[in-house]
């Protein structure tokens, strides 16, 4: 089977060919609509298609079976992948306004394939829907339930394709079906997050009504007293700018790549080392909570950026776990060896890269193979 993931934004479009699963060529078109880029999403589909064919691995567009989309925000009414059709396209639209920024982009790249190949089977796999299992207990604020029940403000969740993958890697390593599993899973790249796995299902998720909320990030500033940004308006200062692109790690030190940071703590600076704790408490502050949730975890699994390449970052959010059964070999950890628990650890440690890409191709087989 051959399946095209697309992956659009409102100025880029990333795309992956995938043969029976095995990933072909992959690329990103990118400064769409802007100076020295292509004009719009149709010429950027068109570019795809033009490299596809100029590397050998696609006759045309015609030869593919089908094409699966990332969409940030399937709300409640995506609780799985699904086949696209005027009415999803309709649903998709609808919730705009629960992510004004990426929903529109993903329906541009949706709606310019759909005119280009009409009859190509096109599939959208959602960011949020794997988070849908949550209890209300988990996903509700405690403010006005009108809010909830009127605008839809409640926690959503996103990373759901990847912790899903990651989740299913785990229980193939543990050797038990995934419906059998307890897991932390911890996505940390740019972005960052952290699910409670439940017997294969998201029970609770550190994101919430947006990719805002949960764990510091590069420059998003996760939880915080909600009274700040209310203060930060009162000054005149730009609250949803401030929280989005100048916080998390940038916010704390300047930089928000962990690797220069890490090189910069290393050489002794303390805003440097003094923003890596931050990062590393904030986590392990919801590995605790989510061990209370679960009651009991099969493994911690790290991925993404930081997650599967960063030691130290691993290491410093596993200290002091040990009472809750976490006991990571150091040496493992610094090879960066798939299971880095120690042999007598009750709970396993994983980094387990992630692939949502490969994730929304598989998704998209089962969705046409129903
Ligand atoms: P995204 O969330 O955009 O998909 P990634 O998952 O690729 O991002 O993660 C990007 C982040 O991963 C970078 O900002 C960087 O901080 C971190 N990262 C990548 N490689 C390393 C490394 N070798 N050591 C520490 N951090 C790394």
């Amino acid at each position: 089977m051959k399946i095209l993931v697309l992956n659009s934004g409102s100025s880029s479009l990333k795309y992956k060919l995938f043969e029976d699963r095995r990933s072909m060529a992959e690329g990103v078109i990118e400064r769409i609509g802007e100076e020295g880029g292509v004009k719009n999403h149709h010429e950027a589909l068109e570019s795809v298609e033009k490299d596809l064919v100029e590397r050998g691995v696609l006759a045309s567009f015609g030869e593919l079976d089908a094409v699966g989309h990332r969409v940030v925000h399937g709300g409640e009414k995506f609780v799985r992948p699904i086949r696209i059709d005027a009415e999803v396209i309709e649903a998709i639209r609808e919730l705009i306004p629960l992510a004004p920024l990426h929903n529109p982009a993903n329906l541009e790249g949706i709606e310019t394939m759909a005119k280009k190949a009409p009859l190509l089977p096109q599939v959208a796999v959602f960011d949020t829907a794997f988070h849908q299992t949550m209890p209300e207990e988990a996903y509700l604020y405690a403010i006005p339930i009108e809010l909830y029940e009127k605008e839809g403000i409640r926690r959503y969740g996103f990373h759901g394709t990847s912790h899903r993958y990651v989740a299913e890697r785990a229980a193939e390593r543990l050797g038990k079906p995934l419906e059998r599993v307890n897991l932390i899973t911890l996505h940390l790249g740019n972005g960052a997050s952290a699910c409670a796995v439940e017997n294969g299902r998201s029970v609770d998720t550190s994101m919430g009504f947006t990719p805002l909320a949960g764990l510091v990030m590069g420059t998003r500033c996760g939880d915080l007293d909600p009274e700040i940004p209310i203060l930060m308006e009162r000054k005149g200062m730009d609250a949803d700018k401030v929280l989005n692109k100048r916080s998390g790690l940038k916010g704390l030190c300047g930089e928000n790549d962990v690797r220069t940071i890490r090189a910069a703590m290393l050489s002794g600076d303390a805003a440097a080392e003094r923003a890596l704790k931050i990062y590393a408490y904030r986590i392990r502050h919801y590995v605790g909570a989510y061990f209370a949730v679960l009651g009991r975890v099969d493994a911690l699994v790290f991925t993404a950026g930081v997650g599967e390449h960063s030691a130290y970052v691993r290491g410093a959010v596993c200290e002091g776990l040990e009472h809750l059964g976490i006991r990571i070999d150091e040496s493992r950890n610094e090879r960066g060896e798939r299971d880095i628990a120690a042999d007598d650890s009750p709970v396993r440690v994983f980094v387990i890269p992630t692939d949502e890409e490969l994730e929304i191709a598989i998704q998209t087989e089962a969705v046409l193979n129903l």
